[in-house]
C-alpha cells in the first residue's frame, strides 16, 4: 500500500503471428481509474499502464519487441513468452526463448509466465493443455491459456506476472 508504485518492465517474447501485438492492444486500451484514459507511448512498441493488482498499483510497461530479442532478454523484469495453441512450431520456439533468457539471466529470478494464445480456435490445436502445463512445469515458471480475440484470461495473465514480481520484491 502506500502512494509510490514501482515500474516493472514487462516483455512479450515469442514467434510471430502469436497474437503479441493483439496481447498489447488490450493492454493498451486499458483505463485504470484516473491515471490515465490513454496508455502513454513510448516509442513505437512500448507501452506503461498503471494497473491496480490486489488492491496495490503497479505501473507495467509492456515491451512488445520492438528492441530485437536479443535486447528484451536483457532488459526485462519479468517476460510473457507467448506461443500459439494452433502453432506447434511457436510451443518449440518458446522453449527455445526460455532456454536462451535462464542463459541470459541465471543469476536472476526473473518472473516467466508461458501464454498459450489463441485458445479459441479449438478445432485447430496443436499444443494440448497437459504439454503447455508440462513443459511450463519443466521451465519452473507459470501457465496460462489465453484468447486475445475472445479478450479471455489476458488481464490475470499481467495480473499474475505483477503478482511474482511483488513476491520476488518483497523476499529480497
Ligand atoms: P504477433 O506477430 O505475435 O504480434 O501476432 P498478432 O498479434 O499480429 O496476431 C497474428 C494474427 O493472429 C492476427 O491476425 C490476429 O488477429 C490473430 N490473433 C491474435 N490473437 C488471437 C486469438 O487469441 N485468437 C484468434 N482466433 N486469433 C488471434
Amino acid at each position: 500500500t502506500g502512494g509510490s508504485s514501482r515500474r516493472f518492465r514487462v516483455v512479450l517474447l515469442g514467434a510471430r503471428g502469436v497474437g503479441k501485438s493483439a496481447i498489447a492492444s488490450i493492454f493498451a486500451g486499458a483505463a485504470d481509474s484516473m491515471d490515465s484514459d490513454e496508455c502513454e507511448l513510448y516509442g513505437d512498441e512500448v507501452c506503461e499502464q498503471t494497473i491496480t493488482v490486489d488492491g496495490e498499483k503497479a505501473t507495467v510497461t509492456l515491451d512488445e519487441g520492438g528492441l530485437s530479442q536479443d535486447q528484451c532478454i536483457q532488459t526485462g523484469d519479468a517476460y510473457l513468452l507467448v506461443y500459439s495453441i494452433t502453432d506447434r512450431s511457436s510451443f518449440l520456439q518458446a522453449s527455445e526463448l526460455r532456454i536462451s533468457l535462464r542463459q541470459h539471466r541465471p543469476a536472476h529470478h526473473t518472473p516467466i509466465i508461458l501464454v498459450g494464445n489463441k485458445c479459441d480456435l479449438v478445432r485447430r490445436r496443436e499444443v494440448s493443455v497437459t504439454e503447455g502445463r508440462a513443459c511450463a512445469a519443466v521451465f519452473d515458471c507459470k501457465f496460462i491459456e489465453t484468447s486475445a480475440a475472445m479478450q479471455h484470461n489476458v488481464w490475470p495473465a499481467f495480473h499474475g506476472i505483477v503478482q511474482q514480481l511483488r513476491l520476488r520484491r518483497d523476499t529480497k
